[in-house]
């Protein structure tokens, strides 16, 4: 074979130096002192800030950026976001005392999510968050707790779209869904919110996350823009606030291209020409999570044991599955496949060895690396995964099996 397959190399950004990987500018080794145990995960704050830059020379100067916090809601990394997106979008009352702590202001920040609680509703109105609603149970809660508050509440529907984002890693809207209040039953809950007498912000269309294929997201977008000129003929009042989802994915997989964000940029431009004559007083928000911290992130554990079992070589590492559930293929993929995994202390290392990474956990399903060819490591080296920046950690089931906890550093 003499076709050069593509490999996992490729989707390391960070550099080395003496063999070591730099994260934030510091060797891995030191780092790892610096954090005083593994296993951890580090977050790059340079990266974050220059996709940040990236993605405001690439898209239209008036799109308001908003993060998506559940993507990673580690304070120190939604601090630092607060000085860079326009504002946040929250999935849950924790989420949103994370955002209250840092400058960002309230008329800000959006609180999607099915099941929102009488509490959460309630928090929300009293701060001046706006609620993205899912369902019409959550229109009259907080109606009457707007009521009771004495607070207009500050609402915006979440639309299920009549249409779905092709080819996305997760699917979040077209057809059955739980998210957002269908696209043909809106008109009436716009009526409703009229005679409820909330103060309408505008609309909130999110069809799916993880896309790596900007043609589908073009397409979505010009039919999220079609639906909001629709829905907007019923609204009580003009509409503020366009939040046309985001979705743009990163790569993980041997294969898998970045996004390019240049052919979004432009068919958004066209897309806002026709929108500063059909919804003029809206301004437009794309919600982004995993795209702006993904790839600025790593997790790291360290060999703690190497076993041959009747061939296979096995490394043993004191992270795994109970902290990075994603990496070990159980956080939604269907066929497994392996995370971007390294040897970040032995980067010059020449000799491979095809090897399985496995975790501490007593599950078959504890495993971050099958078969991988890696440089030739033993105990007390340090495993990393790459693109380890979202749905990480907090996406986790930590308390499995009672293993002491991860650090998470902002570096
Ligand atoms: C999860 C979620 C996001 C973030 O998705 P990413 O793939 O991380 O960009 C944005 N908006 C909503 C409504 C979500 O549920």
């Amino acid at each position: 074979m003499n076709k050069q397959r593509p490999t996992h190399s490729t989707l390391n950004t960070f550099p080395t130096r003496n063999g070591e990987l730099l994260i934030g500018d510091t060797p891995l080794t030191r780092l790892a002192n610096r954090v005083g145990q593994t296993p951890f995960y580090a977050y790059d704050r340079q990266k974050i800030t220059e996709r940040v830059k990236h993605l405001r020379k690439h898209l239209p100067e008036e799109i308001h950026l908003h993060y998506a916090i559940k993507a990673n809601p580690m304070p120190a990394v939604v601090q630092h976001l607060s000085t860079l997106v326009d504002g946040f979008d929250l999935a849950s009352g924790g989420e949103m005392q994370v955002a209250l702590d840092t400058p960002m202001p309230a008329g800000h920040i959006s609180f999607a999510g099915p099941g929102k609680s009488e509490s959460e509703i309630r928090r929300a109105i009293a701060t001046g968050v706006t609620l993205n609603l899912e369902s019409e149970t959550e229109l009259d809660t907080a109606a009457s707790q707007g009521e009771q508050l004495g607070i207009k509440p500050r609402v915006a529907v979440r639309v299920n779209p009549d249409f779905e984002l092709k080819s996305s890693g997760m699917k979040m809207g077209g057809g059955p869904k739980p998210f957002g209040i269908d696209a043909e039953h809106v008109p009436a809950v716009l009526t409703r919110i009229g005679e409820l007498g909330c103060d309408f912000q505008g609309f909130h269309i999110f069809s799916g996350s993880q896309n790596l294929h900007p043609e589908a997201i073009c397409e979505a977008q010009t039919k999220t823009f079609e639906l909001a000129y629709r829905l907007a003929e019923n609204a009580p009042s003009p509409v503020h606030k366009l939040n046309i989802g985001g979705g743009f994915g990163i790569p993980y997989f041997p294969g898998e291209q970045a996004l390019d964000i240049t052919l979004i940029g432009g068919h958004l431009n066209e897309l806002l020409q026709k929108k500063s004559r059909q919804l003029p007083e809206s301004k437009v928000i794309v919600e982004l999570g995993r795209y702006l911290v993904g790839e600025a992130g790593v997790y790291v554990c360290r060999i703690v044991d190497r076993k041959i079992s009747r061939g296979q070589v096995y490394l043993v590492a004191n992270g795994g599955l109970h902290q990075h559930l994603a990496a070990s293929g159980n956080f939604g993929q269907v066929i497994r496949k392996n995370y971007p995994v390294l040897i970040g202390n032995k980067m010059d290392e020449t000799e491979q060895e095809t090897v399985s990474v496995v975790g501490p956990s007593c599950t078959p399903l504890d495993l971050m690396a099958d078969k991988m060819a890696l440089a030739k490591a033993g105990i007390g080296d340090l495993v990393v995964v790459l693109q380890s920046g979202a749905y990480g950690l907090s996406a986790s089931p930590s308390a499995f099996l009672s293993h002491p906890a991860a650090v998470e550093v902002l570096v």
